[in-house]
């Protein structure tokens, strides 16, 4: 599953990659992983179908609550919530920001809510919408502005234009990559738009085996999920020095981005010292 456990019986682990991204109009999270209440009641909220496939490891620590706490902010800090799409292990975190604006492509809201195939049923979790009433959607059809040879959806309300997404449908159809734009050039966390570092590869580009499996099964357009792969090599062959491209899942990615080995929580910020 992850090409770094040994045999085919351990099982693989993958991450669940979140950005944290201070702004002036407060604290920006970036997808939401798992929250509080599923670490507290996974069979309520999630579907025993991947609970059995993927056997999630539910640590409160880990959760992105609690990791911004530990950094010193509170729940009310998190002003936005920029989704890449709807899957329960992106918006499972959404229940504890009820405070927060949640940001995502209106064709990602508007697919998620017909509940359409038993597979959808398992996916798109409604336990986990507790916030809808918070929710802005943005249309992809007639909007767009070139963004290093892809399209991006700009000014989403009430965030600086630093953050925009970037849509990458295929893995579900409203699906879309979050630029966050730094003082030396961009990330682009991918989401689910592929899943192991290698399939960014130009010249050979390689997923493992599980991995492979994984993304049939759960892709909703493969014909546009495999171009945008392509169109994800090329940007990162062609812009790889400005613009920093990472998918939700890799383990190797996140340990690169975050300093830190996965399934360690964030260290907490040094406070200043009291005058
Ligand atoms: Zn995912």
């Amino acid at each position: 599953m992850d090409g770094r456990t040994p045999g085919v019986i351990t099982r693989g682990k993958l991450c669940c990659h979140c950005l944290l991204v201070e702004t002036d109009q407060g604290l920006v999270l970036v997808d939401t992983g798992f929250g509080l209440r599923d670490v507290a009641n996974p069979r309520t909220r999630l579907s025993g179908f991947f609970l059995t496939l993927l056997s999630p490891e539910f640590r409160e620590e880990m959760t992105a609550i609690r990791q911004i706490q530990r950094l010193g902010f509170r729940a009310e800090d998190v002003r936005h919530i920029v989704l890449t799409h709807l899957d329960f292990d992106h918006a499972g975190g959404l229940d504890d920001f009820p405070h927060a604006r949640v940001h995502m492509l209106q064709q990602e809201r508007d697919y998620a809510l017909l509940q359409k195939t038993w597979m959808d049923r398992q996916r798109f979790r409604p336990q986990q919408w507790g916030t809808r009433e918070n929710w802005l959607a943005y249309p992809t059809v007639g909007a767009g502005e070139p963004w290093y040879g892809l399209r991006a959806v700009r000014q989403l309300e009430g965030l600086p234009p630093e953050i925009l997404f970037v849509p990458l449908p295929g893995h579900t159809h409203g699906h879309a990559g979050v630029a966050i734009r730094k003082d030396n050039g961009w990330l682009l966390l991918t989401g689910d738009a592929y899943f192991h570092h290698r399939e960014m590869d130009y010249e050979r580009p390689y997923c493992t085996p599980g991995l492979r499996m994984y993304q049939v099964m759960l892709e909703k357009d493969r014909r546009a999920r495999l171009d945008n792969q392509q169109r994800l090599r090329e940007l990162r062959r062609r812009h790889g020095h400005e613009v920093r491209v990472f998918c939700a899942h890799d383990p190797l990615e996140y340990e690169q981005l975050s300093g830190r080995t996965m399934g360690t929580p964030v260290l907490p910020r040094r406070m200043p010292a009291p005058a």
